[in-house]
């Protein structure tokens, strides 16, 4: 076994406001681990090179976002099913023989998010998600896979939620944008992967009328951490979930790939991306 100390980063660009840093540094102290998980701004030009040298530097994997996710996948030796049902990787992990293994755990993170915070039975109805854009394809593939039956989709863009559509087949029907709030009629899993709501951003505004105090109902904005959806949501009778439980528990994983301890998601994990 080698006697480097083991090195994680998340790529990307830009990458300063990552909080990922925070939270394995975190993980790292409390579980004693001798390692680092440092911020790796690369321009795309340089991605190539970047992944054939940091297995040589001491790093075991890396985490990646904007604008590689999906440019990784070919630069990968290996991509996990649920990776390549998205089209994008988010977790690589650099193998003793120099291979690249490339996954995606953005759903894994979702799942386990309703999970550890609602009491969620994902058969017990339809689900209902806002937004067709990259989280979407995540949680959309995610949903499927714990057995949800059908699945409501709406976009601004038609075509987006049409493409897929198109991928995941008769499990999913597309809504009109301006009808959206029709697909919550019965609807016990309610979604907004859309980045509306989020700080700096416009409000995300959808009748509720239809919104059964059944459902549990979650939005992947994080900033605020209460979105005005939740809120609504919540004053409906419904058990709502924010989106950053989402964020700790896709990391988990890659922690646990890189540094051999399977981190635990708990409030003091919480609070270490609270606090400023
Ligand atoms: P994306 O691929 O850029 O998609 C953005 C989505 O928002 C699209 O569906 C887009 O619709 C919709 N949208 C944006 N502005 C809109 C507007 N004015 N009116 C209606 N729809 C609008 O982004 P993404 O990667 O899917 O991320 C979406 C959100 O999820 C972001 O806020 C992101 O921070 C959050 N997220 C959270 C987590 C987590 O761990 N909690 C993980 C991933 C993402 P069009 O297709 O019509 O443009």
């Amino acid at each position: 076994m080698s006697n480097k100390i083991p090195l994680a980063g998340v790529i990307g660009s830009p990458i300063a406001h990552s909080r990922s840093p925070d939270l394995h540094g975190f993980w790292l102290k409390r579980y004693g681990i001798k390692g680092h998980y440092v911020h790796l701004d690369v321009a795309q030009s340089d991605l190539v090179e970047v992944l054939r040298t940091m297995p040589k530097m001491g790093f075991v994997g890396a985490n990646v976002t904007i604008p590689h996710k999906e440019s990784v996948l070919a630069l990968a030796d290996s991509v996990t099913d649920r990776a390549a049902l998205i089209g994008a990787a988010n977790t690589l992990i650099f193998r003793a023989d120099g291979k690249i293994h490339a996954d995606n755990t953005d759903g894994y993170g979702f799942v386990e998010n309703l999970r550890a915070n609602a009491d969620w039975d994902p058969k017990a109805g339809p689900a209902a998600i806002f937004g067709a854009g990259g989280a979407a394809r995540a949680v959309i593939a995610s949903l499927v896979d714990v057995g949800v039956t059908e699945i409501r989709l709406s976009n601004r863009t038609r075509l987006r939620s049409n493409a897929l559509k198109a991928e995941f087949g008769s499990k999913v029907t597309v809504f009109e944008w301006v009808h959206a709030g029709s697909m919550l009629e019965g609807a016990m899993t309610v979604v907004n992967t859309t980045s509306l709501g989020m700080v700096g951003k416009p409000e995300f505004k959808v009748p509720l009328d239809a919104l059964s105090p059944k459902a549990v109902v979650t939005d992947l904005v994080y900033t605020p951490l209460r979105t005005a959806f939740l809120e609504n949501a919540a004053k409906n009778g419904c058990q709502t979930v924010d989106g950053l439980g989402m964020l700790l528990h896709q990391a988990a994983p890659g922690f646990e790939r890189w540094f051999g301890v399977r981190p635990e998601v708990d409030d003091e994990t919480r609070q270490v991306l609270l606090s400023e």
